[in-house]
């Protein structure tokens, strides 16, 4: 290959991924080849084809989301609002460029409309052509795509939606915005009244400050909340998490009916994601965080 894209790296003969997730902490991917490589106006876009996760979509340099295990968290970020929802029609997914959630989505046959708000359209280009074990074929008529900012989009909707599914990238860059505490305001307001939410809350070991500040900041606005978990391989240490901001009180988990084609998501783990281990409900309590530091 005669010019290596941006974040890869040839040892040996051989070429690497490193993603750099913080000073003392870098995790290499071996890549077979490039499969997809774009500048666009928002970020990095590439579509990798890794030895040991197979093609994996990564923005600036950050794995989002891999063939081997996008569906862990694709299932689990929309399953359990959809999950808890009596009735969702209409839903909106805030980023989700890699598709996984919508097509998760699209398995309710209730659900009447499916907005996917996504800023950066090579995403959505690189993940249906790419990676069709995460995105699906989605060609399903009630979703609807719109290549613009979802801190903008959601603005101008008032009790509209059901279901709101916040699957953001990392709260840098584009993203960084969704995880300021106006936007969770406007979720709010863009839920009908027994709307609910679920976003990507980051890791418990390696962002607790993130996790926690977006578990509060969810709670200014929404009277019932819960955090709840799931274990991403390709997410560094693991353990995510996600934070759930409802209007109306939530059901007890032990009432979830849940019969869906999944991998992941089954009735008993929907009923068991939301018990936290003592370390993070101490974390959620405001105790210090004991967990990796920056
Ligand atoms: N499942 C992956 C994860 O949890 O990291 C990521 C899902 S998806 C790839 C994240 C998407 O959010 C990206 O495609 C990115 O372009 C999009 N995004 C970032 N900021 C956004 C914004 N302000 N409005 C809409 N989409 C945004």
């Amino acid at each position: 290959m005669e010019r290596l894209p941006k974040y890869i790296r040839s040892s040996q003969g051989k070429l690497w991924l490193t993603e750099d997730e913080r000073d003392n902490l870098k995790i290499s991917y071996r890549i077979k080849n490039v499969l997809f490589e774009e500048t666009s106006p928002y970020q990095h876009v590439m579509v990798l084809d890794s030895y040991d996760f197979g093609p994996m979509l990564v923005l600036d340099g950050v794995v989002q989301t891999t063939s081997m295990d996008g569906y862990i968290y694709n299932e689990m970020i929309s399953h359990v609002p959809l999950s808890l929802h009596p009735h969702p029609r209409n839903v909106l997914i805030i980023g989700g460029g890699d598709c996984g959630a919508a097509k998760e989505a699209a398995k309710y046959e209730e659900v009447e409309r499916i907005d996917l708000v996504e800023i950066d359209e090579a995403v959505v280009r690189a993940s249906k052509r790419y990676m069709p074990e995460v995105s699906g074929n989605l060609s399903d008529p009630r979703v609807h795509y719109h290549f613009v900012d979802g801190v903008q989009f959601v603005k101008q909707v008032q009790s509209k939606y059901d279901v709101i599914i916040v699957d953001s990238s990392d709260p840098v860059g584009p993203a960084q915005q969704l995880f300021e505490t106006g936007f969770y305001q406007s979720l709010y307001n863009a839920l009908n009244e027994g709307g609910l939410m679920a976003c990507q809350s980051q890791s418990p070991i390696f962002h607790a400050e993130i996790m926690r500040q977006t578990y509060e900041r969810v709670g200014t606005f929404f009277p019932h909340r819960k955090l709840y978990t799931a274990v991403v391989p390709t997410y560094p240490g693991g353990l995510w998490s996600f934070t759930l901001g409802s209007k109306r009180p939530l059901p007890a988990p032990e009432r979830i009916r849940f019969h869906k084609n999944t991998r992941y998501a089954n009735e008993d783990v929907l009923r068991q994601c939301f018990s936290l281990p003592v370390f993070i409900q101490e974390l959620l309590e405001g105790k210090e965080a004991v967990s990796a530091k920056p």
